[in-house]
């Protein structure tokens, strides 16, 4: 029922033109737009049912705006969980999610890193011929951001193989922290 209806917001974050776009209008009209404002930054929302549970969820598609850094510290502190997204094409997409991370960390100052749930996403598996970023990539982010164990998923926002999947263990990893309102 209406009654125990549970929201959460979520982020997501990456590297200008890894897809972040793409993934939520995928996830949120399950239509793939070939070229999006990368300027435009708003949230959208979506209902999913993960383990019996419905769940509303928002989600911030970001864009970057390194220069309105209160803005985003903002969002850091405001959202629940956090989608981690590169380009499967794009190796310093990859490394950039460890940056990204490290940001999100100074901000919430968290005793332990994986306190704050987070999912890391390869987008553009379409595109496996032009690939550059290993399918352990997981692996060092893990090492170098000291987390014991981060899901990940490789996904394509033009077929839509695995998005919805993304958002299902977005949810998973927020509820086994009780971070739910
Ligand atoms: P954002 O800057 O992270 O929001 O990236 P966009 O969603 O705007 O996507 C950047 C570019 O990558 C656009 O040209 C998209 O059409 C393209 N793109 C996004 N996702 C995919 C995908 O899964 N496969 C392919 N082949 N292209 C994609
Ligand atoms: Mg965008």
């Amino acid at each position: 029922s209406s009654q125990n209806q549970f929201k959460t917001d979520v982020a997501i974050i990456g590297s200008g033109g890894v897809g972040k776009s793409a993934i939520t209008c995928r996830f949120v009209q399950n239509t793939f737009v070939e070229v999006y404002d990368p300027t435009i930054e708003d949230s959208y929302r979506r209902g999913i049912t993960v383990d019996e549970e419905h769940i509303l969820l928002s989600i911030v598609d970001t864009a970057g705006q390194e220069e309105y850094r209160a803005a985003r510290d903002q969002q850091y502190r405001q959202c629940s969980g956090f989608v981690f997204v590169y380009s499967i094409t794009s190796e310093a997409s990859a490394e950039n999610t460890i940056e990204l991370h490290k940001q999100l960390m100074k901000v919430r100052n968290p005793i332990v890193p994986d306190e704050v749930p987070i999912v890391l996403v390869g987008n553009k598996t379409d595109l496996e011929d032009r690939r550059e970023v290993p399918k352990d990539f997981v692996k060092s982010f893990c090492s170098v951001s000291r987390r014991e164990n981060v899901p990940i998923v490789e996904c394509s926002a033009k077929t839509g193989l695995n998005v919805d999947e993304v958002f299902q263990l977005m949810v998973r990893e927020i509820k086994k922290r009780n971070k739910l309102d």
